[in-house]
């Protein structure tokens, strides 16, 4: 005789005591093979079941529950329209019941079975009818259970071939299993300070709650676990980089300064004066930086980041400055070297574009110390790309790239020790929330205000039915001298996406779904052209930019558009970033409702750039209320904060959270909208723990540890803390 081993949370699912072969097999199709890999899967939301009732005292337009014998059923229609038809019967009365494209549950209910069910009642012929509803099978022999009071039942993620109800039952058998095994990793009288239950405890909540309350106390321990998780690795990897790593400490002087300024073509805004004054503190440290740069668009980032490039250069360094395109790496290219024309600071571009033996010779120079400032894209990042001595790294527009590329461009230091500072900037601001979350790590500058002399942009939302006139008036301001820009979402029927953007594989948060959307009915850079030259426009020089272009033809028409040898360029979104033109009055965005409102606002940044007043047209028949709405925002509000926070509002900071968020670890359980002053308590607690414990060593916090290591650690690279 062998004892059966103890249970652990690490027992076959079909080791439970109570769970059948069956069920432990439709289990596994969900991935839940053990003990502790179940009670790991947690309820989706909870559903409060009504009592049941008769049949005979449903009413009409209510959720109720009944329970009944199916006396008849049939399969009515065929293919998509098969709808499947029950009659079900208690002692009294007659409910049907449908479920629509669903004739596979003929071979579940069938006469003579028992059902509960679960929906909304409608008056239906003489009687009523249930469309749709949850059902359960009740069992054949053995005590059926009684009338049910009201539960609260959670709801699974779930399939077809394990279903939610499945899950539910065999949840009651392991949870209560479960709970004395989930060892704590916070210390009891932590949680109990914030008022907070245990860790298994909270699991039993979540799978088996008795009052809504428990409900929300467990759920507000495990969303806290997880973002102080995910804050702790935040902290740890700060603290890391402050203690470990060295970065030169750059040399700076009134004569330096002086000799920057006299470069720049205007006196710096008040706003970019106390960001340098920030980059001056931090450049001149040992301690390699890592700061954000926010700003809106035109807030004059550029100038910032040269600004502490030239110090690397002072200081006989390296600097390098990412762009996420190469229309933006090849503007930063052109402007970087308008102020530095006639200096002696040497610098180059490397794109994906770049030629291949021109693209050795600068990586050979750079290797050897000869190329003072870098320009390029990702490509930057490749493996060959040697720097001699890089001193300042600069990442433009960082919401278009992940966190890993940071980490990357940090370690193109010449040896293992040394790191230079990382500064990254960003015009589409991060909503604060999200900053917090995902740079938690980064320190903080905002260029506030704009240059002086910027004219207010006026926006307005239009039907496509109104776009006669609005050509009309912009072919008059055209005929002054003024430019314009008009964005396509595609390119051509069936292209949707830029390819220079795709081959980036850094997922932008605030993508539009554009790129996933039906390209049906997709207005295309193609027809846009046509109707330019035929209708609207005739006679106008018309320039068309797009990421398939080749690098000179871009280049080219850039620059005649630059330079006013064209009236309106037609683009697809590659130029939402950067692009500086002040010239150009006018923006037309096509097919507005396709765009995120951040990029929105990024794309109406291109324009107001001068001193004369600008318009922006948003033109679109949104179909829906919500989209809507969120045009209407843009007529109204200009700030990109504001913009970035009522996205994140409407659109939910799930699109923003999903597995395209590169570089961190999906929040399961915390929402960032509504757990927002969890995280607040999180991050404080956070900070606090790593101040005193910054490598989270002592021997009561080795579970802690680990699950940290387990959950965030290859993407916050916490496995470097050694
Ligand atoms: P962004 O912050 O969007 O990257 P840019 O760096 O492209 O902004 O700058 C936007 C425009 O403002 C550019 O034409 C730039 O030359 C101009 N600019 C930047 N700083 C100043 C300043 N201090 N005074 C006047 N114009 C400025
Ligand atoms: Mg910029």
């Amino acid at each position: 005789m062998t004892a059966a081993p103890p249970i652990s949370l690490t027992t076959p699912v079909a080791a439970i005591p109570g769970v059948t072969a069956k069920q432990a097999e439709a289990l596994r199709s969900l991935g839940l093979t053990n003990l502790g890999r179940l009670v790991a899967h947690l309820p989706m939301r909870h559903e409060k079941h009504e009592a049941e009732e008769r049949i005979e005292s449903l009413e009409p337009g209510r959720i109720a529950s009944a329970r009944g014998l199916v006396a008849a059923t049939r399969v009515a229609g065929v293919g998509k329209k098969a709808r499947f038809q029950v009659v079900l019967m208690d002692d009294h009365a007659r409910l049907d019941l449908v479920w629509f494209n669903a004739p596979y549950l003929r071979h579940k209910i069938m006469p003579g079975v028992r059902l509960r069910v679960q929906g909304e009642t409608k008056k239906r012929g003489p009687g009523l009818q249930m469309a749709n509803p949850k059902f359960e099978i009740l069992p054949e022999s053995g005590p059926e259970p009684g009338l049910r009071d009201e539960a609260l039942r959670p709801v699974y993620p779930a399939s077809e071939l394990c279903p939610t109800t499945l899950i539910e039952k065999v949840m009651k058998l392991a949870a209560p299993l479960a709970e004395p095994l989930i060892e704590d990793h916070l210390p009891p009288a932590f949680i109990a300070e914030r008022n907070m239950p245990p860790l298994g405890a909270s699991y039993r909540m979540q799978h088996m709650p008795e009052t809504p309350e428990e409900i929300h106390a467990s759920h507000r321990r495990l969303a806290y676990d997880e973002l102080l998780l995910l804050q702790l690795g935040v902290f740890i990897k700060r603290a890391h980089l402050r203690n470990q790593l060295r970065a030169p400490a750059l040399r700076w002087t009134e004569a330096i300064d002086a000799h920057i300024r006299e470069r720049f073509p205007f006196a710096l805004t008040p706003g970019q004066e106390s960001v340098v004054r920030d980059l001056v503190k931090d450049l001149t440290r040992a301690t390699p930086a890592n700061r954000l740069i926010q700003g809106d668009v035109g807030s004059g980032k550029t100038l910032v980041a040269l600004y502490a490039m030239l110090m690397a250069v002072a200081d006989g360094r390296q600097a390098a400055i990412m762009a996420p395109t190469e229309i933006l790496a090849e503007q930063h290219h052109l402007s970087i070297g308008r102020v530095l024309e006639g200096s002696r600071v040497r610098f180059k571009l490397l794109t994906g574009a770049t030629p291949r033996p021109e693209r050795e010779a600068t990586l050979a120079a750079l290797a050897a110390g000869e190329i003072d400032i870098l320009i390029g894209t990702h490509a930057l990042l490749t493996e060959s790309v040697r720097f001699n001595s890089l001193a300042v790294a600069v990442i433009d527009e960082q919401h278009r790239f992940g966190v890993h590329q940071r980490a990357t461009l940090r370690e193109k230091a010449s040896d293992a020790s040394t790191t230079p500072h990382v500064l990254v900037m960003t015009a589409t601001p991060i909503p604060r929330t999200l900053a917090i979350t995902l740079f938690g790590d980064l320190d903080v500058s905002t260029i506030s205000g704009l240059p002086p002399g910027r004219r207010p942009i006026t926006t307005a939302v239009l039907p496509a039915l109104n776009r006669p006139a609005m050509y009309k008036a912009i072919a008059k301001r055209l005929a002054a001298g003024d430019q314009a820009y008009i964005v396509a979402p595609a390119i051509d029927a069936g292209q949707t996406d830029e390819p220079t953007l795709e081959s980036l594989d850094t997922p932008d948060p605030y993508a539009r779904d554009a790129v996933a959307a039906p390209t049906a009915g997709l207005r295309t850079v193609k027809t846009i052209a046509k109707e330019l030259e035929e209708h609207y426009l005739p006679g106008k020089r018309i320039g068309i930019l797009h990421g398939r272009l080749a690098r000179d033809t871009r280049e080219h028409t850039m620059e005649r558009f630059r330079l006013g040898q064209i009236d309106v360029l037609l683009a697809t979104t590659v130029i939402e970033v950067g692009v500086d033109v002040p010239n150009a009055t006018m923006m037309v965005v096509e097919q507005a409702d396709r765009f995120g409102l951040a990029q929105l606002h990024q794309l109406r940044g291109r324009i107001g750039r001068g001193s004369k007043d600008s318009v922006c047209y948003l033109v679109a028949d949104a179909e829906t209320d919500d989209a809507k709405e969120r045009l209407k925002v843009m007529e109204t509000v200009t700030d990109g904060f504001v913009l970035a926070e009522r996205d994140l509002e409407l659109r939910g900071p799930g699109q923003l959270f999903g597995s395209r968020q590169s570089g961190v670890a999906p929040l399961k359980v915390a929402d960032l909208m509504q757990d927002r002053q969890l995280l607040a308590m999180a991050r404080r607690d956070a900070a606090a723990w790593v101040e005193r414990s910054p490598r989270l060593d002592a021997p009561e916090e080795a579970l802690l540890r680990r699950r940290l290591v387990k959950t965030h650690g290859p993407d916050i690279g916490l496995a470097d803390v050694g």
